[in-house]
């Protein structure tokens, strides 16, 4: 069961007492967390779940850490995922090749989970995850994801949730086309019994929201492709 609005992410490490301090940690610190103790079940998590950031132990049963990173890193639906590389003291060259994988920072163990706490903010906030909490502007629109706000003409917007969450994808890219079906699988996840006209929909009553505080649609219907803020 995935809780809307919280930042997810995905803990891979087969240490117990290691995976019960970064859950209890990350868990503290607002987040929800995935957790997988094996490479397999992580890549299988990534995949299933739209993650924010990964925290990914380097040595790991059945799928290495150096692996699953690649892999990852390759995936269409996850290589978006910034990865925190977790590596053992001493693997010098490990480090290296860690970040030649695809690895966007790493930390030796020991390590502090202070730390380790705030560079995956700063991760995820670099990677403008939708859930992330900063101000994102594009033209006369401002969405305020720490107070959840819309701003248009510094008027705000009503939105429902659903309405927001499409907002918060739209200009998380602006100019990008998105597919009805991608949209599908990023707001309403792994509901997959809803109609791709759902969509439609609620793009209408998002359009409808902005025109009321401004003049133009900024919202593009792209022929057969999809929609795309411009
Ligand atoms: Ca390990």
């Amino acid at each position: 069961m995935t809780q809307a609005g919280k930042t997810k992410i995905l803990i891979v490490e087969d240490e117990h007492a290691q995976m019960e301090l970064l859950v209890y940690n990350f868990q503290s610190d607002g987040y929800e967390v995935f957790s997988a103790m094996d490479g397999e079940e992580g890549k299988l998590l990534a995949e299933e779940n739209r993650l924010d950031l990964i925290v990914l132990d380097w040595m790991l049963p059945k799928l290495s850490g150096i692996e699953l990173c690649r892999q990852l890193k390759r995936g269409a639906n996850t290589k978006e995922i910034p990865i925190v590389m977790l590596t053992a003291r001493g693997e010098e060259n490990d480090k290296v090749r860690g970040l030649d994988t695809g690895a966007d920072d790493y930390m030796v163990k020991p390590y502090s989970v202070a730390e380790l706490l705030a560079r995956a903010r700063a991760l995820i906030r670099r990677a403008g995850g939708i859930n992330a909490d900063r101000i994102q502007t594009h033209g006369d629109i401002v969405l305020d994801g720490e107070q959840h706000k819309v701003l248009r003409n510094d008027i705000p917007v009503k939105l429902g949730p659903t309405e927001y969450r499409l907002l918060s994808i739209f200009i998380s890219r602006p100019g990008r086309v998105w597919s009805r079906e991608q949209l599908l699988e990023r707001v309403w996840e792994d509901n997959l019994e809803i109609d791709l006209r759902t969509v439609d929909v609620h793009v209408g009553r998002l359009r409808k929201a902005l025109k009321q505080v401004g003049k133009e649609d900024p919202i593009r219907t792209v022929r057969s492709a999809g929609y795309s803020l411009d």
